[in-house]
């Protein structure tokens, strides 16, 4: 596949210039607003805001400014959401044209270049923000690119996203997901849909790749997130190495990425609990497609669909040996923390309970609004008060492709703890 030339959406950033018959939007911060930015924060909320020239439109590039009138930055514009701006640049200013974009895929594209053996073929290319693609994420699943978009301000830059992507990388497909915030605004302009295929052949099965040489399969066009959580690579390759010999459940299983790798690392049985049907049938086809590789043929695989915190309620205690708890974000504003926090400490308490001596408990959280000292904090104090004396065994946080730039960039963590082998005196 060769490369097309797209349309160039060039703009000088020099606040003598505009860009084509109309101005370029200017937008100037209050002091804090600035300060962010200056250490380079990479958001702009609409209270941030003192003035603007004129009204912005989704996608514009916006020129920020500082209280003396200094140029700041250069943004992507968003009057669809609170988050006004998303930083493109922070400096002195650049001229953003067809070369500036694509040397920045490149520059995402390297950072990965050593990542990842021909046993991984599924990862995360572009990871939002933290690569200078604020608000976009781009996958690989195989010879499958997905694209997922979280703001309208990307829509107007669609086809140059495409020509980009596809000249870079020359993926057999390229998939556009929209996040579920952002549909209903992107039909309303005509754009392209969720599940869209913008390039390639028509795509209507699961894609396989890779991950640590065990298949998976990924719902680019339907699933969670772009049909696979990526992020949970290293910490799935961790609770291979602890699974040999163990009982483990995997409660929030998705489609059982956990057990796949505790089955290869030697557990004797694996459970995948979820919600979701679709998810658990993923699971059981993840089991017999990877069987093959289990060093003990007999290790089982049993599936429950139940809502995990009424499962865990009134399930039995001391049943499992590696029990992993790795629910979706509990918090999706900073107002629902108090709620997240209750439910973590709930969930812990419950889970830990399931674990017989010797046991080894895997908590995650995946919610941003939870800053993962406060998670681990939370984790160790509601473990202080079960009748078991617990190790630390180690402490995870984002994975290398999903880097963290900011702290609100860094969502996932995880710790592992390991019961003691008599449970502690009264
Ligand atoms: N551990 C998974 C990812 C988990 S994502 C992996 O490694 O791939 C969170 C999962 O929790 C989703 O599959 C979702 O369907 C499921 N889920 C959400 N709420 C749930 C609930 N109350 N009970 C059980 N599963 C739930």
């Amino acid at each position: 596949m060769n490369p097309s030339p797209g349309p160039v959406r060039g703009s000088l950033t020099d606040p003598h210039r505009t860009s084509g018959s109309t101005a370029l939007l200017h937008v100037h911060l209050k002091p804090a607003a600035e300060e962010a930015v200056r250490t380079g924060h990479p958001w702009v909320f609409d209270q941030g805001i003192r003035k603007q020239n004129r009204p912005g439109t989704a996608g514009e590039l916006a020129a920020l400014y500082d209280r003396r009138n200094r140029f700041l930055g250069l943004g992507l514009y968003d009057p669809h959401s609170p988050l006004r701006v998303r930083l493109l640049h922070q400096g002195t200013p650049v001229r953003v044209d067809d070369a500036w974009w694509r040397e920045r895929l490149q520059k995402a594209a390297t950072r990965r270049a050593a990542l990842f053996d021909s046993q991984t073929t599924g990862y995360r290319l572009v990871h939002g923000e933290s690569d200078g693609w604020p608000g976009l994420v781009l996958d690989r699943y195989g010879p499958v690119l997905v694209l997922k978009l979280y703001t309208t301000a990307w829509l107007p830059w669609l086809e140059s996203l495409q020509s980009w992507i596809t000249g870079l990388f020359h993926p057999r497909n390229l998939v556009l997901r929209l996040s579920r915030n952002i549909q209903s605004l992107a039909a309303q302009r005509g754009a392209p849909a969720d599940g869209t295929v913008l390039h390639g052949p028509p795509l209507d099965q699961p894609v396989p790749f890779l991950e640590s040489g065990l298949t998976f399969e990924a719902d680019v066009l339907r699933g969670q997130k772009t049909g696979f959580f990526l992020d949970q690579r290293e910490n799935r390759r961790k609770v291979e190495s602890l699974a040999a010999g163990r009982a483990v459940l995997n409660l929030f299983s998705y489609s059982g990425g956990f057990s796949i790798y505790a089955a290869r690392g030697g557990a004797v049985s694996v459970t995948d609990l979820d919600l979701n049907p679709h998810a658990l049938e993923a699971a059981r086809h993840h089991f017999a497609l990877n069987r093959p590789q289990f060093p003990n043929p007999r290790t089982t695989h049993h599936t429950i669909r139940a809502d995990a915190f009424e499962w865990l309620n009134r399930a039995p205690a001391a049943s499992h040996d590696l029990v992993v708890v790795d629910p979706p974000a509990l918090a999706r504003q900073a107002a629902e923390r108090t709620a997240a926090l209750r439910a973590y400490r709930h969930l812990v308490r419950q889970a830990a309970r399931l674990v017989r001596a010797g046991g080894i408990l895997v908590a995650c959280s995946c919610t941003a609004h939870l800053r993962p000292a406060e998670f681990f904090e939370l984790v160790r104090e509601t473990l202080r008060h079960t009748r078991t004396r617990w190790r630390e065994l180690c402490l995870t946080t984002q994975p290398p492709d999903h880097p963290a730039a900011f702290p609100e960039a860094e969502y996932l963590k995880a710790i592992y703890l390991q019961a003691a082998n008599q449970p502690a005196k009264p």
